[in-house]
């Protein structure tokens, strides 16, 4: 709690809003870590999505904007030479990056912000934000999530092979990650991970100076 002081000189009380946590959510093609996000941010007015830049070509159903932001590999090195990303990383063959001021400005204003990036993007955040919450979400099997890739169909034959054999290779990382959360089903995917930054949210080592707030000294 802090004071400000009215032009007339007299105080007044009020919270500061406490800075934003990073959640970074990462796994697998097709794990569903899009959908579990976008559950999370839409029950969740305090926390946001953070939109990449990608030089990947956009879904059919995607928009700039929206899902990503999508860049020529020009524009993507001249932002790196800039050093407008928290972090970049080649994924798939494409660039992935998180604009560093779009999510600093976020969290510096109060919000919460979840990054969906791959295992080198995190590592990366990682050593940079220690306090940050680190979820690894992955499929209940690797033939269900072949299934996945294949339902969804929109990377050509190579690209899904691709994907399916990184998958293998990023589910070694898990153990990087404080938590693990199995989507078998997305409702319930979405739960825990719902109930992980809440629990994270209420940790003594976050909460410990609203103690001194509230006994009003
Ligand atoms: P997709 O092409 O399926 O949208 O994403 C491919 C991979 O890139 C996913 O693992 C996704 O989490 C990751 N990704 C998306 N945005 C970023 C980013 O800004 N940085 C990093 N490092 N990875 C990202």
């Amino acid at each position: 709690m802090k004071e400000a002081l009215n032009e007339d000189g007299t105080g007044e009380l009020f919270f500061e809003r406490e800075k934003g946590i990073l959640i970074v959510i990462s796994g697998p093609s097709c794990a569903g870590k899009g959908s579990v996000c976008k559950i999370i941010s839409q029950n969740n007015p305090d926390i946001r999505l953070s939109i990449s830049e990608t030089t990947r070509q956009p879904r059919n159903s995607e928009k700039h904007g929206r899902d990503y932001f999508y860049i020529s590999q020009e524009c993507f090195k001249t932002r790196i030479q800039e050093g407008q990303y928290l972090e970049y990383a080649t994924v798939y063959e494409n660039f992935y990056g998180t604009p560093k001021d779009y999510v600093e400005d976020l969290l510096n204003s109060g919000f919460d912000v979840i990054l969906e990036i791959d295992i080198q993007g995190a590592a990366k955040v990682r050593s940079n934000y220690k306090e940050g919450i680190y979820i690894f979400i992955v499929p209940p099997s690797m033939q269900e999530l072949k299934r996945r890739i294949e339902e969804r169909g929109t990377e050509s034959k190579e690209q899904m092979e691709m994907r399916l054999n990184c998958a293998y290779y990023e589910m070694k990382n898990a153990d990087d990650y404080s938590y693990i959360v199995i989507n078998d089903e997305l409702e319930d995917a979405a739960h825990r991970v719902q109930c992980i930054i809440t629990a994270e949210k209420c940790r003594t080592e976050r909460l410990k100076n609203k103690i001194e707030d509230i006994l009003g000294r």
